[in-house]
């Protein structure tokens, strides 16, 4: 039997970062994965959504195209097409990640993998054979599958997987759950035309982002048209006729919702079916594979990494996790490190946030700085007619050090960079400041709001 240094299960952004970085290593590696290369990132994740949700955009920008003198006509979306379209971005992402493992020498098996010893993976092959691999390490990188509330009827939602290949745009939707995903799905159907309820339990939506920037998209949202119910609580689901009825419950009043579509985007549960890690003896602690910030799991040279390990799940962090647990594997000594993790929502306007919330400063009773400035006085965000929105940043009041920074306005996806790499060198809003931005450019909002700092 073919001894390989390291055998890595699943192949979505944990996985797929863990085997390269085995090779580069010089170890030899085999990975195996049951369904589609890529996870959830590639097939139905940030990949196809950020598309959909770019032509949503640019569907919104023909439309007003036309007070600045552009008739270009009505804008008539074949959504059917656009889905099609979607499909073929997420195919020709597929080859990449294949030539990118084939390129690095990672053995690709296809099956289902089930850890029998430390050393030993058993995989149920597609054509239904077994087959038993040996390694000297393991890294188990499964990932995660949406969660669906058990409520009455529950069967008549579909997850957030079902909605991104329905053909057809849905006329009403109700999406159950004011989350990210909720948030951008609502966005990309609401900009079709689509009549989109979400109902959220919570008293703000994106509840564990900043309260300001919450309420500032819930608003941006309703005068988009999408009806939001926060505090509310979904007690059933009925069907009847090809229309859903969503009964939901909000500070004692019921109202009913009806819709052809109703999403669960309530957010996912790290998957390790049939993993038997059980049987190994593998820690699990509150659903998630337990690992330190090596990635170890508690059994010496079995790793975890991405969403299985429940740790902030985003695609950027299972890469990191997967690059962290493959050098590990292959005896270096690394951690991951969360301090700086930046991330977006695909919202209109967009969101980009990274470091700490002034609830969480609160909370922590840490003394920091706000400084606020609006994009209403960035003139490339006045070009652009996107200038509404503003960037929040909170910074050591003594030291000037960026601690966080939230920005709901345009591009802020790729603007929050610039701030993620100040708090990557610890860097102040004094760097910031003094840095000079070409003009016109977004990104000059970032040294007006660093200058503020000093005035407000
Ligand atoms: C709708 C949506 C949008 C998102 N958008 C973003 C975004 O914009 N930015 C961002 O950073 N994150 C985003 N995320 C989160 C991101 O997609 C995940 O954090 C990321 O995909 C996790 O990668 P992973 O490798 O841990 O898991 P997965 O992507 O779930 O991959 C795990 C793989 O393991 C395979 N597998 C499982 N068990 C076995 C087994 N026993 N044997 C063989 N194979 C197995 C699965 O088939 C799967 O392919 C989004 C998530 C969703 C649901």
């Amino acid at each position: 039997m073919k001894k390989r240094d390291v055998f890595v299960i699943g192949g979505g952004a944990g996985g797929y970062s863990a085997a390269p970085r085995v090779n580069m290593l010089g170890g030899n590696v085999t990975l195996v994965e049951k369904d589609k290369l890529g996870g959830i990132c590639m097939n139905w994740g940030c990949i196809p959504m950020q598309f959909l949700l770019r032509n949503a955009m640019l569907v919104q920008i023909l439309k007003e195209v036309k007070e600045d003198g552009i008739n270009v006509g009505g804008v008539d979306v074949d959504y059917s097409r656009l889905i099609t379209a979607k499909n073929k971005i997420v195919e020709s992402t597929d080859h990449h990640i294949l030539d990118t493992l084939k390129a690095n020498n990672v053995e690709i098996v296809r099956g289902h993998g089930r850890l029998i010893s430390p050393h030993r993976v058993e995989v149920e092959l597609d054509d239904g054979s077994r087959e038993v691999f040996s390694a000297q390490k393991v890294i188990l990188a499964t990932g995660s599958v949406p969660k669906k509330l058990s409520i009455r009827g529950a069967e008549g939602g579909i997850t957030v997987k079902e909605a991104l290949h329905l053909t057809s745009a849905p006329k009403r939707a109700v999406i159950i759950g004011g989350g990210v995903i909720g948030l951008e799905l609502a966005t990309f159907w609401a900009s079709l035309g689509c009549a989109v309820s979400v109902v959220e339990l919570m008293p703000r939506v994106i509840p564990d982002e900043d309260h300001e920037i919450a309420s500032f998209i819930e608003q941006a949202l309703s005068q988009r048209g999408v009806q939001i119910y926060t505090e509310a609580e979904v007690e059933r689901i009925e069907d009847g006729n090809g229309v859903k009825a969503v009964t939901i419950s909000k500070k004692g009043e019921k109202h009913k919702l009806e819709a052809e579509i109703v999403v669960f985007a309530i957010g996912q549960s790290p998957y390790f079916d049939g993993l038997g890690l059980e049987d190994i003896g593998i820690k699990i602690r509150e659903g998630r594979i337990q690992t330190n910030n090596r990635m170890e799991t508690n059994i010496e040279g079995i790793y975890g990494a991405g969403d299985a390990t429940g740790e902030m799940m985003l695609a950027n962090v299972a890469t990191v996790q997967g690059s962290v647990a493959a050098e590990n594997a292959m005896g270096r000594d690394s951690t991951v490190d969360y301090r700086v993790v930046p991330r977006g929502i695909r919202t209109m306007p967009e969101i980009g946030v990274v470091g700490i919330t002034e609830q969480e400063a609160k909370e922590k009773e840490l003394k920091v700085k706000i400084s606020k400035y609006p994009f209403a006085k960035n003139p490339k965000a006045l070009m652009l007619r996107e200038g509404s929105g503003f960037i929040k940043v909170l910074a050591d009041p003594a030291s000037g050090e960026v601690l966080g920074v939230h920005i709901v306005g345009p591009q802020a996806t790729e603007l929050i960079h610039e701030a993620a790499l100040a708090m990557q060198m610890r860097g102040t809003v004094q760097d910031i400041e003094a840095t000079i931005h070409s003009h016109p450019c977004l990104h000059e909002a970032m040294q007006r709001v660093a200058k503020q700092f000093f005035f407000s």
